[in-house]
């Protein structure tokens, strides 16, 4: 997929996460905050007919093609559009599912277990200073969670994304306020591990 970008539609209905996280909550992540990043990088890229054939990953990752003048804005707005599709599809309403299969097993050596995994996971979300995420990666064969400002994307030629919960205020201020811990903790609830599994394997089927 490349220019013009199209926006995705929720892989579910805007009520389908509560009550973790309520219909206007993603009423306006989705319509409001991801659709102007998706319309800001089309606006950037209208002008730059070299790029135009590019895919989301290659404007994220091979940098030094783009211009200088639209270089933070390109990281900026493809990463707001990446980051808040992988966000959007890591989450689904099914109750308490859990990681499964090779996943699990990765999660376990390590974390581990599946709660150190969750206190790590957290410590980095609710510890990321102001607007970012925290992400599970899969960095050289191995797992790991770091946290990232703003829209940056950990994504590299070495470095797969796997996860990622999003810890803008908007992201939650609407139900939780400043809780910030409250909705990292619910949010866990919502985790679409078929999607995250599915991942991890076409991943590490690649990688071998
Ligand atoms: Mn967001």
């Amino acid at each position: 997929m490349n220019y013009p970008f199209e926006v995705k539609d929720l892989p579910y209905t805007y009520n389908a996460l509560a009550p973790y996280l309520c219909e206007e909550i993603l009423k306006f992540h989705h319509d409001k905050h991801y659709v102007t990043y998706v319309n800001k990088l089309n606006e950037i890229l209208k002008n730059y007919k070299n790029l135009q054939n590019m895919t989301l990953d290659e404007l994220l990752i091979q940098t030094e093609e783009i211009p200088n003048e639209i270089k933070t804005a390109i990281k900026n707005n493809a990463g707001g559009v990446y980051n808040h599709e992988l966000y959007f599809a890591c989450m689904n309403s099914a109750d308490s599912e859990l990681p499964t299969d090779k996943l699990a097993l990765a999660i376990n050596s390590s974390f581990g277990s599946i709660d150190n995994f969750k206190a790590e996971l957290t410590a980095a979300a609710v510890n990321q200073f102001g607007s970012g995420y925290a992400w599970l990666i899969l960095s050289n064969g191995k797992l790991e969670i770091i946290s990232t400002p703003n829209q940056d994307t950990p994504i590299s030629l070495t470095v797969n994304p796997l996860l990622c919960i999003d810890v803008w205020e908007h992201a939650y201020y609407l139900q939780y306020q400043n809780r910030r811990p409250d909705y990292v903790d619910n949010w866990f609830n919502l985790i679409n591990w078929s999607y995250v599994g599915a991942r991890y394997m076409s991943l590490v089927k690649e990688q071998a």
